[in-house]
């Protein structure tokens, strides 16, 4: 079988080295085994998502010599494959719910429950109009999957998440999501099986959500995916995961082959010699080795004009 893997950004602001650092591993791994690399654009979002971010994540990535296969995917041009999953194959394991915030917080201190818990399903069996939120019911059972990297991991995705809203209730004057918006996680999955993905490296935020995905391919009767590979996270000197939340700085301003040097040393990888970023890459890609990232959770990243 052919290795299809992907690197899917969220277009909510530039590239920074933990999303190169993931844009470098997966190309690598996909190239590696002599697979195919997809670049899908995550923007469900239109208040977060900007046009100029996704434009600057691919000039970046053209610059980097990371060359995708295939076309771009964006989310945004897909929307009614969310939609018409949600609302058919998924419609028995999911309900309408009208609960707030705030109205969720009221039943659980009533009920003696813990703040913060999960949400308590209190629409499970309302039956209420699909334009409301619609929450996917989550199994209260073991859900186990091998990770390349990170080894065995078990959740139980009723436990860990309760049950998920996947779309958010529909806001007629919106001009992107006028039937509400999908939420990523029914997106990845949907968008994954879509377009033949059987390979995902990213970031180790992402892998606590990892169970929840699979109860979906479950859901949707589709092979689970196998080849998971979740990397060590980037952390700044306050110990927080580097993210536009945190203003990790974008790289646009570095050179391409400072940069991709720098990837592969976070990656753990034998140094290549400078040269075209294509020509680095060729040589990353043949003496790739994941061995050095096993088990590695997160690794400290100063900021960037330090290595340059
Ligand atoms: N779009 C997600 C992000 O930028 C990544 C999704 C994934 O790799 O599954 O964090």
């Amino acid at each position: 079988m052919s290795i299809v893997g992907r690197f899917a950004p969220s277009p909510t602001g530039n590239l920074h080295i933990g999303s190169l650092i993931t844009a470098v591993a997966s190309f690598c791994i996909a190239k590696r085994q002599n697979g195919s690399w997809l670049v899908r654009m995550e923007d469900v979002d239109e208040e977060r998502c900007k046009t100029a971010f996704s434009d600057q994540i691919l000039t970046d990535l053209t610059r980097l010599g990371l060359h995708w296969d295939g076309e771009i995917y964006y989310q945004s041009q897909n929307l009614e494959r969310y939609h018409t999953i949600l609302d058919n194959q998924l419609q028995h394991v999911s309900y309408g719910c009208d609960c707030s915030r705030k109205s969720i917080q009221t039943f659980l201190q009533k009920n003696n429950l813990v703040e913060n818990s999960i949400y308590p399903k209190i629409c499970e069996h309302k039956q209420l109009s699909r334009h409301n939120a619609i929450r996917l019911v989550m199994p209260d059972k073991r859900v186990e999957f091998l990770d390349k990297l990170q080894g065995n991991i078990v959740g139980n995705p009723q436990q860990e998440h309760g049950d998920i809203v996947v779309r958010r209730k529909a806001m007629p004057n919106s001009t992107q999501n006028p039937k509400g918006m999908i939420n990523y996680m029914l997106a990845v999955v949907v968008d994954d099986i879509a377009q033949g993905v059987n390979q995902i490296v990213r970031g180790l935020d992402i892998l606590p959500l990892t169970t929840a995905q699979l109860v979906i391919y479950d859901y949707l009767i589709i092979p689970r995916v196998q080849d998971y590979y979740h990397l060590p996270i980037l952390v700044n000197d306050k110990g927080q995961k580097l993210s536009k939340q945190t203003l990790a700085e974008p790289i646009c301003d570095y050179k391409p082959q400072d940069l991709l040097a720098l990837a592969l040393r976070f990656l753990g990888q034998a140094p290549v010699d400078k040269d075209k970023p294509e020509v680095m890459l060729q040589q990353a890609i043949c003496q790739w080795d994941s061995t050095p990232l096993i088990g590695q959770k997160q690794m400290f990243c100063p900021r960037l004009n330090s290595f340059f």
